[in-house]
C-alpha cells in the first residue's frame, strides 16, 4: 500500500499544475471495485486524465511514484537506470539524465501561469527583504524556455532594473550562454531562455540570502519552474543549489554534475560573479564545460 503522504505529495504535484482528474485503467479499476490493492493504486497513478488542452510529451510516474509502484509490484511506465552513485555522498549525481519521468514540457501555456505567480507575489512583505527593495525582480525569458537558470538573489542592477542578471555577473552570464552556444553552434542566446533567482529582493550589501529567506520565497521559484516545465534546470552557485537540491554539498563537487529536481534534470555551475573573480579565472573552463553539457542535453 503506498503510504498516505507520497500519495499526498504525488497528487499535490499535478494539482499544483492545475490536473484534478486522474486516469483511472480499466484493469485498475476492476481491482479497485473488489478490493482496492497497492498495485492497482499504484497503477492508478500512472496518468492524468486526457483533460489537458493540447498534446505533451508522454508522461511517466516520478522517482518516488515509481518507486512505490515498483514495490507494490506494479508495471512502470519508465524504467530508468538507477541513478544511485558514492561519489557526491549526500548528493549522488544523476547519470543519465531521462527526465526523471515527470514531462518534460509545460502541461498549460506556462505565460498565464507565470503572470499569476508575479500578481500573487504582489507587494510582497513576506520577508524582511522588502524592506530594502526598489524592484521585485521576478524573472525574464522565453516562459516555453527548455533551459532555465537559477541564481540566488538580485545585485544592485537587478534590484534597480526589475530584471535578473543584468550587472556584471548578468553580463558574463549572458556572454557564458551566448558564446557556448555559439561555439558549439547552437543557434540559441539569452533570450531564448529563462532567467530567474531563488530570492526576487535584493538582500542587503549583497549578502547570500538567508535560509528563511529562501524558503519563504523559494516557493514561487517552485511554482515557476513547475509552471515552464523545462528539460533542464542550471543552477548558478553554491547558494541556489543549496536550495533547489536541498543539500550541503558546496558547488565545486557539485558541479557538472547532473542532478535532479523534481524530475527535471539540474546541471549546476559556479555563480558568474564566482567567475568574475581574478583568482577563480581558471574555473570559467570547467564553467564552460558545464554549459556544453547541459546545452548539448537540451538541444541535441
Ligand atoms: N546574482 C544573482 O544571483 N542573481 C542576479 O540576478 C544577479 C546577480
Amino acid at each position: 500500500m503506498p503510504d498516505p503522504s507520497s500519495l499526498y505529495a504525488y497528487l499535490q504535484f499535478f494539482r499544483d499544475l492545475g490536473v484534478t482528474d486522474l486516469y483511472l485503467p480499466a484493469s485498475a479499476l476492476a481491482a479497485k471495485q473488489s478490493r482496492p490493492s497497492s498495485a492497482a493504486l499504484a497503477e492508478a497513478m500512472v496518468a492524468p486524465a486526457q483533460a489537458m488542452s493540447r498534446p505533451v510529451e508522454p508522461m511517466a510516474m516520478p522517482a518516488q511514484a515509481r518507486a512505490m509502484a515498483a514495490t507494490a509490484g506494479a508495471s512502470t511506465a519508465s524504467d530508468a537506470p538507477a541513478r544511485v552513485s558514492a561519489r557526491t555522498g549526500s548528493r549522488p549525481p544523476v547519470d543519465v539524465p531521462d527526465g526523471g519521468g515527470l514531462p518534460s514540457a509545460p502541461l498549460q501555456d506556462p505565460l498565464p501561469v507565470l503572470q499569476a505567480i508575479q500578481a500573487d507575489i504582489g507587494d510582497c512583505t513576506r520577508c524582511v527583504l522588502h524592506k530594502g527593495r526598489a524592484n521585485i525582480v521576478f524573472g525574464v525569458g522565453d516562459a516555453r524556455a527548455k533551459v532555465v537558470f537559477v541564481g540566488e538573489g538580485p545585485g544592485a542592477d537587478e534590484d534597480a532594473q526589475g530584471i535578473p542578471f543584468v550587472g556584471r555577473a548578468g553580463q558574463l552570464l549572458t556572454q557564458m550562454i551566448n558564446n557556448t552556444a555559439k561555439g558549439e553552434g547552437l543557434a540559441i542566446a539569452r533570450d531564448d531562455v529563462y532567467i530567474c533567482n531563488v530570492v526576487k529582493c535584493r538582500p542587503p550589501g549583497n549578502r547570500a540570502p538567508e535560509p528563511d529567506e529562501m524558503s519563504t520565497c523559494g516557493q514561487f521559484l517552485d511554482r515557476q519552474l513547475e509552471a515552464i516545465r523545462p528539460k533542464a534546470i542550471c543552477v548558478l552557485g553554491g547558494t541556489a543549489a543549496k536550495y533547489l537540491l536541498n543539500t550541503r554539498e558546496g558547488i565545486t563537487r557539485l558541479r557538472g554534475q547532473w542532478q535532479e529536481w523534481r524530475g527535471i534534470p539540474v546541471m549546476p555551475t559556479y555563480h558568474p560573479s564566482f567567475l568574475l573573480r581574478a583568482y577563480n579565472q581558471d574555473k570559467k573552463r570547467e564553467a564552460w564545460e558545464d554549459l556544453k553539457k547541459l546545452f548539448h542535453f537540451v538541444y541535441d
